[in-house]
This record gives structure tokens, sequence and C-alpha cells, in this order.
């Protein structure tokens, strides 16, 4: 340890201290990123499981930055949300996801991240406003996913920003079902249309009768509380068909699409289904 010269002891390695560089080296780049248009939105198909046609996309962010390339959300999005940036991030995605939906042919749903911070600002009711409002994108398009984070704020306030949402059309959705801590509590309290069933649950539908009883279970609840379900991270054919069979309504992987540039997105839904 030592003194900074300000009278605070640091109990910094230097590979901390580096690496306490680099993080402020990327709040910066972070800070002009939306001013320098260098965010791309990414979309990912979500197939209806008995038709295999495409009935959403969900925007995923992505970064290309000059120096860096192409930077995934899980490489900023925690930073963004420490640092508030998250807000004006998170109004750009709204605003250009309903801008770019509103051009697809077949008028398909479209899906974006929430972050628990933007939930804790009072502006987000507004931006969601705004962007449906801009774009004219009918709100019945727009499907809001949320994961337990923001559930574990301040019950009454999340409750009446999730009725207020609701208010405006949208649909919202829990994301990442099953990983949290009291995620059957959740779907008591909140209203949500539909639920995202966890990748780390999809992955195991192949080897692991346990998974399957889980999923058969989620899919079954969420059918009986009105709810639909989506599973997510659906890679193999295989996963595909136990999803088919338990009742599952839609798939989203790699077995049907990567997350494309949303230049591809109009061609893309052109094609007829299983292509
Ligand atoms: P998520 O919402 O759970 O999104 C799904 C992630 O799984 C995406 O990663 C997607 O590319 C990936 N994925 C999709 N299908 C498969 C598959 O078959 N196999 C595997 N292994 N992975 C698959 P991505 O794009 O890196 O996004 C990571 C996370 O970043 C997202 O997880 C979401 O939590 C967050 N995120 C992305 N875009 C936004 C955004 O606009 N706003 C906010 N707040 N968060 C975002
Ligand atoms: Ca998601
Ligand atoms: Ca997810
Ligand atoms: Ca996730």
């Amino acid at each position: 340890a030592k003194a900074d010269g300000r009278g605070c002891w640091r109990f910094f390695e230097p590979e901390m201290d580096a690496r306490m560089q680099a993080r402020r080296a990327l709040e910066t780049d972070l800070r002009h990123a939306v001013a320098a248009g260098e965010f791309e939105l990414f979309y990912q198909p979500i197939v209806d499981i008995r038709t295999r046609r495409t009935g959403g996309l969900e925007a995923l962010l992505g970064w290309r930055h000059t120096g860096r390339g192409l930077v995934p959300p899980d490489a900023f999005i925690p930073l963004a949300e420490e640092t508030g940036l998250i807000v004006p991030i998170g109004d750009w995605v709204l605003m250009r996801a309903c801008a770019e939906a509103a051009t697809w042919p077949g008028a398909p749903k479209v899906v974006v991240n929430l972050s628990s911070v933007q939930f804790t600002h009072r502006g987000l009711v507004d931006a969601v406003a705004a962007a449906l409002e801009r774009s004219g994108l009918d709100p019945a398009r727009l499907e809001l996913e949320i994961t337990e984070t923001v559930m574990l704020q301040e019950t009454e306030a999340t409750l009446a920003t999730l009725r207020r949402l609701k208010g405006l059309g949208v649909r919202i959705a829990m994301d990442d079902f099953g990983t949290g801590y009291s995620s059957l509590s959740y779907l008591q309290r909140f209203p949500f249309d539909k639920v995202k069933i966890d990748r780390g649950f999809t992955r195991e539908l192949e080897t692991s009768p346990r998974s399957i009883a889980i999923v058969l279970a989620v899919i079954a609840l969420c059918t009986d509380l009105g709810m639909t379900t989506t599973a997510e991270g659906v890679e193999t054919e295989t996963q595909f068909a136990v999803l088919s069979r338990e009742g599952c309504a839609e798939a989203q992987g790699y077995l049907f699409s990567r997350p494309r540039p949303a230049g591809e997105i109009p061609a893309l839904l052109a094609r007829p289904a299983g292509d």
C-alpha cells in the first residue's frame, strides 16, 4: 500500500492500477460513443415453434469502436450501468429499434432489453412513448425484456412503472427466467406477458432429465398464468424437438440465426420459413 498524495491509502497492486486505467479509458470512450454514432443494433430472430416462422427479433447492442473493434454488450453494459450512461444509451436503443422495426416487412415484433438502472430513472416511460410516437410503430409490436434485478428494487415503484408501460400497449417479458433467487414470487407479483427460459436450461435439455422436468413445469405454469414462453440459446434440433413436444411457444438461438446486422433484416424477413 502507498499514499496517493491526497492522504488516502491505496491498496492496489500495479496490475490493479492498470485495470483501473483501462476502465477509465473505456468510460471516456463510452461517454462519446452515442454522439459519435458508434452504437449499432443487431437483431436475432425469434421463431414460432409450430411454424418456424420469425415472429419477432431481439435487438442486441454492439459498439463499433475505432480502436477496439466490435465490443460485445457484456464488455461495456456493466460500466454503462455504473456510470448512468445506460440511460442515454438505452434511450438510443429504444428509438433506433422502433424506427428500424417500423420499416420491416410482415410486421414482426421487436424485443428491447431494459436495464434495471433505466427502470429507476423517471424518464423511462416517456422515452418508450417517444420512441413509439416518433417511429409510428404499433405498440403491440414492441416487447420489453427485464431481468430479475429490476424486481429486486422497490416493489411499488417498479410495479407502477410496469403498469404504465403496459398502459402504452407494449408487452413485458421476464428475461433469463430461472437464474435468479425468487423467479416464482416475481411471476406472482408482476404482470408479465411472457417468460424467457434461460439458456442454461436449454443447454441441458439433451443431457439432463431434470432440466426437461423444470422446463416442462415452467411452460405449464406460464400457460396456466396466461403467459407465453420463449426458450433462448436453442442450438440443436434435439433441443428444439424437446421444446416443441413440451409446448413451448417460441425459440431463439444459433440453430435459426445468430444476431444479424440491421441491414440484413428486411431480406431475412422476406424469405420463406426454414431457409
Ligand atoms: P440476453 O438478453 O440474455 O441476450 C441473449 C444473448 O445470448 C445475446 O448475447 C445473444 O447473442 C446470445 N445468444 C443468442 N443465441 C445464442 C445461442 O444459441 N447460443 C449462445 N451461446 N448464445 C446465444 P449478447 O448479444 O452478447 O448480449 C449479452 C447480454 O447483453 C444480453 O443478454 C443482455 O442482457 C445485454 N444486452 C444486449 N443488448 C442490450 C441493450 O440494448 N440494453 C441492455 N440493457 N442490455 C443489453
Ligand atoms: Ca434478452
Ligand atoms: Ca436472456
Ligand atoms: Ca442473459
